[in-house]
């Protein structure tokens, strides 16, 4: 009989799609075991490693994801980097079903002239730095430059805008590294530009992100009004959320016109330029952008073209943040290498392999679309779950990984490294101050 089988499955990837879809695997089954796996020692992707340290409050998720963590059907595994320590093959083998939740690691890249010169910087990396993400404690950046510019307007671009701009005792209470901080706090940085390629219409970021940075302290907000040229004709033909995006960008844009006041610091939104080449001879020193002019009748589906003509801006420092990508970290996964994603159909890849969150939907969305797509996949997997054989689980993993020598985190293991942070961030005013050597978390870890 099939009755004493346990369902054994196993995800890879510790951020919110892992978790959010072992929480619905064990809601919806009655005996199911799930394993998370986790390349770094420490758990909750993007929680942890992406969002901004100024907004603590999206970091409540995690009080959810604990409550996961302390089911006794599951188990977080950390420093298991899948694909290497092992394969997607071994896993299918002693698992019933395997999920993929790796998420997109690497950034898009612009593929222009002089994006290897210094001070050209990867948005995500940047990111990285602020937030404690191991392989970018040594990010190259020189911040003794006065303008910055971002090419990029999505929430991520707004995120390292914003972190440039706040006044630094804003940020000494946050869970930012240190060394970022003290980098940030003799930053020279004051004017910062943020570039897209399309108009205000097309505007990537969002309302509340906006307004946020709107009402940043000593910094003002300067808008193109040449931008915004036949805006006021549609704003009130479009759709709720983007109407009220436009109008309050319209609106900060007549105290633009009549800028008077002396601030030190000051946001740049240009729109309808694209970046053709970086300049400068070891370290960029301007940016070369296309003018654009929009094609197409329908407001959402307008695209950019180049009109020819061409500015120069000048930049110290270059970030780019078009968008993240996904890697292909197993041979044996479907993988579309040109759009960065696996391939999949509603998250099914094929026959026991499952895909959920950034890794299959594409790097869009926030926490919350996320968990709706992991809850989706969550309740497929249970409905096709095939249990016809007993399979060994994490008793067979630990084996694969003990014979490789490759020493495991768990979930009790991590909270050794959780608490440690929390304690040195008490010393300093912070929630916690992050671990940013493997060696140093593993040897917190396994102590
Ligand atoms: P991730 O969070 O990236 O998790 C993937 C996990 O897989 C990681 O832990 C990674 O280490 C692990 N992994 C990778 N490769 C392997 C491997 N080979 N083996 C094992 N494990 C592996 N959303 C909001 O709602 N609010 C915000 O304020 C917000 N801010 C953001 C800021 C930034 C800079 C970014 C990039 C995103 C932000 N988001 C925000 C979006 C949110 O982070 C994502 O929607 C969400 O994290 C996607 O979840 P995921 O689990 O698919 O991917």
């Amino acid at each position: 009989s099939t009755q004493h089988i346990v369902p054994k499955v196993c995800i890879i990837g510790a951020g919110p799609a892992g978790f959010y879809a072992a929480q619905q695997l064990l809601k919806t089954s009655s005996n199911i075991k799930v394993d998370i796996l986790e390349k770094l020692p420490v758990p909750y992707g993007l929680v942890r490693f992406g969002v901004a340290p100024d907004h603590p409050e999206v970091k409540n998720v995690i009080h959810t994801f604990e409550k996961t963590a302390s089911n006794p059907r599951f188990q977080f595994i950390g420093n298991v980097n899948v694909g290497k320590d092992v394969t997607i093959k071994e896993l299918q083998e002693i698992y019933h079903a395997v999920l993929l939740t790796y998420g997109a690691e690497e950034d898009k890249l612009l593929n222009i002239p002089g994006e290897n010169l210094n001070n050209v910087i990867s948005g995500r990396r940047f990111v990285g730095w602020y937030n404690g993400v191991p392989a970018d404690s040594n990010l190259n950046i020189n911040l003794d430059v006065e303008e910055a510019v971002i090419l990029g307007q999505g929430n991520v671009a707004i995120d390292i805008a914003r972190i440039l701009l706040t006044p630094v005792d804003k940020l000494r209470n946050t869970d930012i590294t240190s060394f970022a901080l003290e980098k940030l706090s003799k930053s020279k940085i004051r004017k910062v530009s943020l570039i897209g390629r399309r108009g205000p219409l097309q505007a990537a970021f969002t309302i509340a992100e906006l307004r946020e940075i709107l009402k940043l302290d000593g910094c003002k907000t300067c808008w193109r009004v040449d931008d915004f040229t036949n805006v006021n004709q549609v704003v009130n033909t479009l759709a709720r959320p983007r109407k009220r995006l436009t109008t309050l960008m319209l609106k900060y844009l007549e105290e633009t016109s009549s800028d008077t006041e002396a601030t030190t610091k000051r946001l740049y939104p240009i729109f309808l330029r694209s970046p053709v080449e970086f300049l400068g001879s070891n370290t960029v020193h301007s940016i070369k952008l296309s003018v654009n002019s929009l094609e197409g009748n329908d407001v959402f589906t307008q695209f950019a073209v180049s009109t020819g003509l061409f500015e120069e801006i000048e930049c110290g420092l270059a970030f780019r943040s078009i968008g993240y990508k996904s890697v292909q970290i197993d041979a044996s996964i479907p993988f579309d290498i040109k759009i960065g994603r696996v391939k999949n159909i509603a998250g099914k890849v094929q026959d026991k392999l499952y895909a959920a969150g950034w890794v299959a939907t594409g790097p869009v969305g926030v926490i919350l679309s996320t968990m709706t797509n992991a809850f989706q996949i969550g309740t497929l997997m249970n409905k096709e779950l095939p249990i016809t054989e007993n399979k060994p689980g994490f008793v067979g993993l630990s084996k694969i990984l003990a014979q490789k020598g490759i020493p495991i985190v768990l979930y009790n293991d991590w909270k050794k490294i959780d608490k440690l942070e929390c304690e040195r961030g008490k010393i300093l005013g912070k929630p916690r101050e992050k671990i940013v050597d493997i060696n140093e978390m593993l040897e917190i870890a396994l102590k």
